[in-house]
């Protein structure tokens, strides 16, 4: 292993390796980036791959629409197939505290240029047909949204991060951050040291226990999310939208000749438990059947847990924390990160080369807007 470096990214899931090719892309020399485990495994590896620019805060559509150009030439790009869909992402609303919010939204998003409309119930019976509406009054589409395979798109980000450069290294966890006088002076790890003036934490949902390596409190908490693929399964066709009851949380969309679908227990207190939790798997697929009665005849093929990486507003925390010089972090997603990768990957490369992100302005979801009050809410989260 190196015993210098220019950075040290710790972390090498979907943010690690986009910032890492876009550090190299703007000239920055030796860049390492450390990983614990295996390249995209954690929750990168866990997510649904969803990619949607249907937010409630200016800037988190703006870095979804940035990153759904590179989505969609991804593959011409990086060389490398991610299964990009763009299906739609369709949400459906049926409590009434809901509507303005949505509305506002909408306008909000078709200013800046992203095609999602409002949709009554006999256009959401277009878009799929075999939904129960009964309680539902709209809800909003948008057929620029998708899916993608998310460790397709972080081994392309990878593979055109070490083609420039970047030594990327598995199973080599960060067990201490070395600073002196106030100041990042490098990372310690099992295999010994590399000093860097510049360390940056794309730790995804263990953000707080690597900040805490170095005496600073980044308030990113794993809960517990779980994702089931049903058996190939041909009730229902394959060119359904990512649908979304927005009030419980359920989404499915269709996953390799079967469904994927998930819902969160949002009373489920912050754990690492990564086990499937039997008794709400059970009430996930009361509640699929229930809002899509074809799921009757389907049968569960596997299913996993993972963890969103939740902050107290629901969204990023991005920047140099300001508690220690050269210390720089990328994390906090709250379960939407992945499909902003491409441009986190930008702004923190131009927050980093240029002093400033100019890609999209991040300045919103700085870290010290915790310690300032100054929260940033996001109100999409599923
Ligand atoms: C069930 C589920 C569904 C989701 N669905 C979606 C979705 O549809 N769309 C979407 O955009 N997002 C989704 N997400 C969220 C998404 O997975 C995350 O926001 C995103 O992947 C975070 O990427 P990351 O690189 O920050 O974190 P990670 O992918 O977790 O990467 C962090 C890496 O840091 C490593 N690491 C940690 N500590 C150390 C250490 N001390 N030393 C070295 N390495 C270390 C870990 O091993 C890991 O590989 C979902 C998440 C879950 C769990």
């Amino acid at each position: 292993m190196k015993q210098t470096a220019e950075v040290v990214i710790v972390g090498a899931g979907i943010m690690g390796c986009a910032i890492a090719y876009s550090l190299a892309e703007r000239g920055v020399k030796d860049i390492v980036v450390l990983e614990r485990d295996e390249i995209g495994r954690g929750a990168t590896a866990d997510a649904a791959g969803g990619i949607r620019q249907q937010f409630s805060t200016e800037t988190n559509v703006r870095l979804a629409t940035w990153s759904v150009r590179v989505w969609e030439h991804f593959a011409e790009t990086f060389g490398q197939d991610i299964s990009l869909r763009q299906q739609g992402y369709l949400f459906l609303l049926n409590r009434e505290s809901d509507r303005e919010v949505f509305e506002r939204n909408l306008s909000m998003q078709q200013r800046l240029g992203v095609p999602s409309r409002w949709v009554t119930p006999d256009d959401i019976r277009e878009l799929n047909p075999h939904i129960l509406l009964d309680d539902i009054y709209g809800g909003t589409f948008c057929p620029e949204d998708g899916w993608v395979d998310t460790y397709a798109a972080t081994i392309g980000y990878a593979k055109a991060a070490r083609a420039r450069g970047v030594a990327i290294v598995e199973g080599e966890p960060v067990t201490g951050l070395d600073q002196s006088g106030g100041r990042i002076t490098g990372v310690t790890t099992a295999s010994g040291s590399i000093s860097a003036p510049l360390v940056i934490l794309c730790t995804g949902p263990q953000t707080r226990q690597t900040g805490a390596l170095a005496g600073v409190e980044i308030p990113v908490d794993p809960y517990r999310r779980m994702s089931f693929v049903t058996e190939p399964f041909d009730v229902l066709p394959t060119s359904l939208p990512m649908t979304i009851d927005f009030t419980s949380g359920l989404y499915f969309h269709p996953e390799s000749g079967g469904f994927l679908f998930g819902m969160g227990n949002r009373d489920e207190p912050s754990t690492f438990e990564k086990t499937v939790d039997e008794e709400w798997m059970g009430t996930t697929v009361e509640a699929l059947v229930e809002r899509c009665p074809a799921f009757e005849a389907a049968s569960i093929l596997n299913g996993w847990a993972g963890f969103y990486e939740v902050t107290p507003d629901d969204n990023p925390v991005l920047g140099f924390t300001g508690d220690v010089e050269g210390l720089a972090v990328a994390a906090g997603f709250s379960g939407h990160g992945f499909m902003q990768g491409p441009a986190i990957g930008a702004c923190m490369a131009e927050l980093i080369v240029d002093g400033e992100a100019k890609t999209v302005d991040i300045s919103e979801f700085r870290p010290t807007r915790f310690a300032e009050g100054d929260l940033a809410q996001e109100h999409n989260v599923i």
